[in-house]
């Protein structure tokens, strides 16, 4: 069975997670745009020069080159029996963009902003290796980390940056699905649980 699947959630709906396990359970690949844009990056071709351009001045990947590399991407012959999309199209005109192909499955992992902001509003950083924890495991800013750095807060991190992303994502990403309902590919998912039991649902839907 091919399994064409957009896996859509907003951030902090475990989505990244949901995409590893069912790429594992499926045997099809998952990935997301920023993914696609790092390995071609890592290629040093033209195409990934120029990405890390773009990049390196702040700017934005254009919908028609995120869409290049997505065609090409789908090209390879893991994807025979299908792919997972993390989190893309994420909004109209990337969704135009995304003409060469159609999904069987448009998953939306649905979670209240509450508990979008709950989940992301404890994340801290390790402002030495990087390593990311959460004030959920009983650390605070200031603390220790293993390696000897101090866990930290990041700007993104903060509530005023996480609600604006979350905003961002219900007024971009609700016009998508609904281009999506059109085609009764699109399968909602209460996000709220833990990783098996939103595997499940995600599991009972496809
Ligand atoms: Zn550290």
């Amino acid at each position: 069975m091919l399994h064409k699947i957009l896996l859509m959630g907003p951030q902090g709906s475990g989505k990244g997670t949901q995409a590893e396990k069912l790429s594992t359970k499926l045997g099809v690949p998952a990935f997301g745009m920023g993914q696609l844009i790092r390995e071609e990056v890592a290629t040093g071709s033209e195409t990934g020069k120029k990405l890390e351009a773009i990049s390196n001045q702040g700017l934005l990947v254009s919908d028609e080159d995120a869409a290049r590399l997505l065609k090409l991407r789908l090209q390879k012959p893991d994807t025979q029996n299908g792919y997972i999309l993390d989190g893309y199209p994420r909004n109209l005109s990337q969704f135009m963009a995304f003409d060469f192909d159609t999904p069987t499955h448009v998953i939306v992992i649905d979670i209240p902003r509450d508990e979008s902001l709950k989940r992301l509003g404890g994340r801290l950083t390790c402002s030495a290796c990087g390593k990311v924890g959460s004030v959920h495991n009983g650390i605070k800013v200031g603390d220790s980390c293993s390696c000897g750095g101090k866990w930290t807060q990041r700007d993104d991190d903060k509530p005023e940056a996480i609600n604006r992303r979350l905003e961002i994502y219900e007024n971009d990403t609700a016009p998508v699905i609904t281009e999506y309902e059109k085609n009764g590919i699109v399968r909602r998912v209460d996000g709220v649980g833990s990783l098996e039991e939103v595997f499940g649902r995600i599991i009972g839907v496809i």
